[in-house]
């Protein structure tokens, strides 16, 4: 079912249901954010921006036992490396926070009361050793033992003793929902989780209950979420229900799977946003990657910028079928977007990498300007030639420390010797000086005319000089390396492998 369609049948007349189109990336900071989290947030993000909406980010950090603030930290840092904005956050601010859930903890408990109140939810008095006494005699979970307390008792006994919040899930019924994606879900109450905990002794809410009364005063109009969450549904439901509140839209996300069918996981190869960043993704091939995981836009057309992605996004075009992760792909983007960059865009984005390879002095070391000029003037000669940001310093190496001197057979060309190494480097030696002056193409015919006039061939003529002046046979094109170095430079260089060939 279409989500229009959904719109008008749960009775809202089209968007006019909901006032405004809202929905929100709800990442609980319990482990580093991975493709799975970025898909689901760029999701919500383009259905947001496609519907004239706000896109909200909420930190579900009610587990307290697996949370750490190095998670958050990963969180700000992912997104701020993608590019990512919300509308409405932590940072940002908006109409609708705190958007933290540590931090509404009394907005919980105060509705969970509400709920014992009205009789849909009740104390529970049982002790940890007598439920997990339970959990191992039986596999069905709870036996509701509090669930019939009458209210005044219970009350009085919740003012002295420890206690939970339970939620009263109405059995013998059945709950159903509409899941945009996978159409008309029911589920038999009486398989839901029995009466599950709303309020924990510690006085912390659980995810189900935050999660809930979150969206409802948030006011979001759409969950869009990974397909792991869809068990909870027919749960959350259950609990609109019970406070009298219109559920939200849901939309259950295919899964991210590896190529072998299995949920996309560290076997398979990087995961966290992190990773990606470190083994030289360019953040903007990834978002336009994992865009397509799970949704088609236009036949045969493979790149989009955000702004194209945020008009062609509809729900419709979602496909339900798993999505496959595949790492070729994306480094096939990746190279693209390296090439599609200028050569400052280029220069910016691998600077970081350059500055930790050491490629400007120590690990760390800061470029001066010279350096900063010259890396940017270097990247036409690799821009077709990489993959991943993180070759870059290692290929661009010699233009800024000289290489050692190759040993011999480096300089040698195929079925030659060292002696005609030797004789067509002092050759090299006389261009080498001229061409620093002239642009490819002059350089280029000066060489051609001087392997004629020795009757060898031009990647002969090339190959010692090539050695001497990158320090390795195989180079970045040697006419701009020539020429980013100067005369000078490639003159001293020229000189010392001369010297090792014994000339
Ligand atoms: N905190 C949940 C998570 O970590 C959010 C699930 C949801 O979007 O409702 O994914």
């Amino acid at each position: 079912m279409s989500y229009c369609a959904a719109l008008t049948k749960s009775g809202g007349g089209g968007y006019g249901f909901f006032m405004e189109i809202r929905d929100r990336y709800a990442p609980s900071p319990t482990g580093l954010q991975h493709i799975g989290g970025l898909r689901t947030a760029l999701f919500n993000y383009l259905f947001a921006k496609s519907q004239k909406g706000t896109f909200i980010l909420r930190l579900e950090d009610t587990d307290r036992t697996r949370f750490d603030p190095c998670y958050v930290e990963n969180l700000y840092k992912s997104f701020e490396w993608l590019n990512f904005h919300w509308d409405e956050g932590p940072d940002t601010g908006g109409r609708a926070g705190p958007y933290i859930q540590s931090e509404r903890f009394d907005i919980y408990k105060k509705h969970a009361r509400n709920l014992v109140e009205n009789g849909k939810a009740y104390y529970c008095f049982c002790s940890t050793e007598r439920l997990e006494a339970l959990r191992k005699e039986r596999d069905t979970g709870y036996d509701r033992a509090c669930r019939d307390i009458p209210a005044d008792e219970a009350a009085a006994r919740a003012a002295k003793e420890p206690h939970t919040i339970r939620l009263k899930i109405p059995l013998g019924e059945k709950t159903t929902f509409n899941d945009i994606l996978l159409g008309r879900i029911e589920w038999k109450n009486d398989d839901v989780n029995p009466d599950p905990v709303l309020i924990k002794t510690d006085g912390f809410p659980t995810y189900h209950l935050a999660n809930v009364v979150d969206d409802h005063l948030m006011e979001i109009s759409h969950v869009l979420r990974a397909q792991e969450w869809l068990s909870s549904t027919p749960l959350h439901v259950i609990l609109y229900q019970a406070f009298g509140w219109k559920t939200p839209f849901f939309c259950h996300l295919p899964m991210v799977m590896g190529q072998d069918g299995k949920k996309l996981s560290k076997r398979h190869g990087a995961t966290s946003i992190d990773e990606f960043r470190k083994n030289g993704f360019l953040p903007d091939a990834l978002v336009n990657y994992v865009a397509l995981l799970g949704a088609s836009y236009e036949e045969g057309k493979e790149i989009y910028t955000l702004k194209e992605l945020c008009d062609r996004f509809s729900l419709e075009k979602l496909n339900k079928a798993p999505a496959v992760f595949d790492y070729k792909k994306l480094e096939w983007y990746n190279a693209r977007y390296i090439k599609m960059k200028t050569d400052e865009e280029l220069a910016a984005l691998a600077l970081p990498y350059a500055e930790q390879a050491g490629l400007f002095g120590h690990c760390g070391t800061e470029p001066s300007v010279e350096q900063r000029a010259l890396f940017t003037q270097a990247m036409p000669l690799i821009k077709e030639r990489v993959t991943f940001l993180s070759e870059i310093p290692e290929k661009l190496g010699y233009l800024f420390a000289e290489p050692p001197v190759p040993e011999a057979p480096e300089f040698i060309p195929k079925k030659s010797n060292n002696e005609e190494a030797l004789r067509l480097l002092k050759i090299g030696r006389e261009l080498a000086g001229l061409m620093a002056g002239l642009d490819d193409d002059g350089a280029e015919k000066l060489a051609k005319e001087q392997a004629g006039k020795e009757n060898v061939k031009l990647g002969d003529l090339l190959t010692p000089l090539r050695a001497a002046v990158t320090g390795s046979r195989v180079s970045p094109p040697l006419f701009a390396s020539i020429r980013l170095l100067g005369s000078q430079k490639c003159l001293n260089r020229i000189d010392r492998a001369i010297e090792k060939l014994g000339g």
